[in-house]
């Protein structure tokens, strides 16, 4: 089959990679119906050293089970399914407590012989665990929505409700990335009554204010800060998502986190430290976020999409076939487009 893998910075590839096939009895293989490109793609993409080995890329993904292990049940070959972006047993003591990333028996796509999401088809581990049936067809006009139960939209409302997002509270948006917007959409669907978003892209923060985001601003930095400060009464809002990962934004987010509200980091962190001195102490903030455990939120969040309350695959501006997705790649990277959707 094809699939696409990551051979140095820039240089992404579509290859001939073996069939997957069933290898373990808990193991289903799901050929792929709609995959994408991850912002957090962008990081290897502009910065992975060159490899001899490519790396497998891709893990959000949707599609049909095509082969099914023995020890697998509750699913049957020709169910279409999603993937959250990690995989999970969904029985051991951290996949109960609703932290799949943390499961004992879990794992990522495209590591350790596991195929990525970015190619014709997937071996699944634990796929019993891992998979949620969608109830609609291959050709449903809703797939670029129940794709964003993959990750963004899942990881926004992580973003969302780790930072105590509630009917009433303020809250910032710093990032308007897909997941940024994610957490916008996911916010206002828990009843946030501001929502400010910081980003610089005019078509992504009118998309945003259609996902809800009652106030934009422009500005970075200090100025940013500024802004924020401005609009909420010299106080900053209750709750931060921090949609970046990186040191200026999380700087932003911790001058305008309210006293007493919490940050949560969805950016995948390309800085090792964060100022969390006496300031910080004084005002009693909460820094928490992390990779979502998408599997956990996926019953709450699905429902609203197969009624059409929310639309969260509009953040989805270009369409690719497999063999584009280098050039998908470079679209994201260039922020010509927000997020490449891949329709092997
Ligand atoms: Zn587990």
């Amino acid at each position: 089959m094809r699939a696409t893998l990551m051979y140095g910075a820039g240089d992404v590839r579509v290859e001939d990679v073996p069939d997957p096939k069933i290898q373990n009895p808990t193991d289903a293989v799901v050929r792929v119906v709609r995959s994408c490109v991850c912002g957090s793609d962008l990081w290897p993409y502009g910065s992975m050293p060159a490899a001899e080995q490519g790396r497998r890329m891709g893990h959000e993904f949707l599609g049909v089970v095509e082969d099914i292990g023995s020890e697998v049940s509750g699913l049957k070959r020709g169910d279409l399914v999603v993937a959250p972006f990690v995989w999970a047993d969904g029985t051991c003591d951290f996949c109960a407590e609703g932290l799949h990333p943390s499961c004992r028996n879990g794992g990522r796509y495209g590591l350790d012989g596991v195929d990525g999401g970015q190619g014709e088809a997937v071996r699944v581990p634990q796929a019993q665990g891992t998979l949620v049936k969608l109830p609609v067809g291959e050709d449903s006009a809703l797939l670029p929505s129940l794709l964003t139960l993959s990750d963004v939209l899942c990881t926004g409302h992580h973003g969302a409700v780790t930072s105590r997002v509630g009917p009433g509270t303020s809250v910032t948006v710093v990032g308007d990335g897909a997941v940024g917007l994610s957490a916008v959409l996911a916010a206002r669907r828990l009843g946030a009554e501001r929502i400010i978003l910081m980003g610089r892209h005019k078509d992504r923060t009118d998309l945003g204010r259609e996902f809800g985001a009652t106030d934009v601003i422009a500005e970075r930095g200090e100025e940013a800060v500024e802004r924020v400060r401005e609009l909420t009464g010299g106080d900053g809002t209750h709750a931060v998502v921090e949609a970046v990962g990186t040191e200026q934004s999380m700087d932003v987010a911790l001058g305008v986190v309210r006293a007493g509200g919490a940050i949560s980091r969805l950016g995948v962190p390309q800085y090792n430290e964060v100022p969390l001195g006496r300031d910080t102490f004084m005002r009693n903030i909460t820094v928490t976020g992390g990779p979502a455990p998408a599997r956990a939120y996926i019953e709450e969040l699905l429902p609203d999409i197969l009624d059409g309350k929310i639309e969260p695959g509009r953040v989805f501006d270009r369409t690719v076939g497999l063999e584009e997705v280098p050039d998908g790649y470079r679209a994201m990277a260039a922020r010509e487009a927000l997020k490449v959707l891949i329709q092997p």
